[in-house]
């Protein structure tokens, strides 16, 4: 026998504990999965602040986000519509970098002869603009204020987390996204999005995506110095003859919360396909239940009274 065998054959043994009758069994198979586990001790808020006036477009981050989170290819077929041919986030793409083709007169520079465009024949009033999209950690999310079985959970670092093994595959949580993030994988069945890297983090390493960002255009840290940065940027970048810098998801707004996941962006946010003020959907279903209440109430009373006035 090897030494290593030996070495665990001689190791003191676990003891079993006593049987216990198959009553109890039963019982702590039925109850057990209903104990609420000790809730982990809760860490200071940690997000991401994305710059995108420092992106590149390398991908690196999406790529990185893939190899960690074991995500499979979304095949290699081209969009035709630009250069990012990822498209959009998605249940296999937890990361996506957007392309966005600014062109002064909305018309792509012609081709020359050869069929090709040459850089030095584009106006200068051409830009792109890049902005690494992702899920924002809402500090009140909708999807997780619609699932209805506790598979979303804000977790100790204050980000919004799935646990799939809870997840009915419902979808409600996709329609209550107002930012389109959260996806159904067809083939598990289940909802999928952005970790933030919860094992990572929980072992004291830096998101994958971020560390793979040569740019530091993802940042991540806690939420508060965070906000300090990108103030500071956006104060410098103004200096610098940028008026549009602006803050998106930093600060709540009359109908959203903040985002752990913010943006540092130099134009309107419709431009980079974020809803420039994003609703929680719960503020409509209140108004509902209300009304669905009300309306509950009234077809009871209407047959009740009819019933003691004339009935009796
Ligand atoms: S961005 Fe969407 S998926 Fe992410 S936490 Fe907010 S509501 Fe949920
Ligand atoms: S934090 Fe982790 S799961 Fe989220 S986009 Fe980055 S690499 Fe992917
Ligand atoms: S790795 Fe950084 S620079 Fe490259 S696309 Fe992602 S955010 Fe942009």
């Amino acid at each position: 026998m090897a030494s290593r065998e030996l070495e665990v054959v001689h190791s003191p043994q676990v003891e079993t504990p006593p049987s216990r009758g198959p009553l109890s069994a039963f019982l702590d198979r039925l109850i057990g999965p209903f104990h609420r586990g000790e809730a982990p001790e809760r860490k200071p808020a940690m997000g991401f602040y994305t710059d995108t006036t420092v992106c590149i477009g390398c991908k690196a981050c999406e790529v990185a986000c893939k190899q960690w989170n074991q995500l499979p290819a979304d095949g290699f077929a081209w969009t035709g519509n630009s250069y990012d041919n990822t498209g959009e986030l998605s249940a296999t793409s937890w990361r996506h970098v957007k392309f966005v083709e600014q062109f002064a007169d909305n018309q792509p520079p012609e081709p020359t002869g050869n069929g090709r465009v040459s850089l030095d024949d584009q106006p200068h009033d051409v830009r792109w603009l890049m902005m690494s999209d992702v899920c924002k950690h809402c500090v009140a999310a909708p999807c997780q204020q619609a699932c209805p079985t506790g598979a979303i959970i804000h977790n100790e670092f204050a980000n919004v987390y799935i646990q799939p093994d809870i997840c009915n595959g419902c979808g409600y949580c996709v329609a209550a996204c107002p930012f389109g993030v959260i996806t159904r994988s067809t083939l598990s069945g289940h909802a999928h999005k952005c970790t933030l890297c919860y094992d990572r983090q929980k072992d004291g390493l830096v998101p994958a995506c971020a560390k793979a960002c040569p740019t530091a255009s993802i940042q991540f840290g806690p939420i508060d110095e965070l906000r300090e940065r990108a103030r500071r940027r956006v104060e410098e970048l103004h200096r610098r003859g940028v008026p549009g810098a602006r803050m998106y998801g930093s600060a709540p707004t009359e109908t959203y919360t903040e985002l752990h996941s913010f943006y540092l962006l130099v134009d309107r946010p419709e431009v980079y396909g974020l809803p420039e003020a994003p609703f929680n959907p719960w503020l409509h279903m209140l108004g509902d239940y209300f009304r669905t209440a009300i309306a509950g109430a009234v077809t009871l009373a209407v047959p009740l009274a009819a019933f003691l006035l004339w009935g009796a």
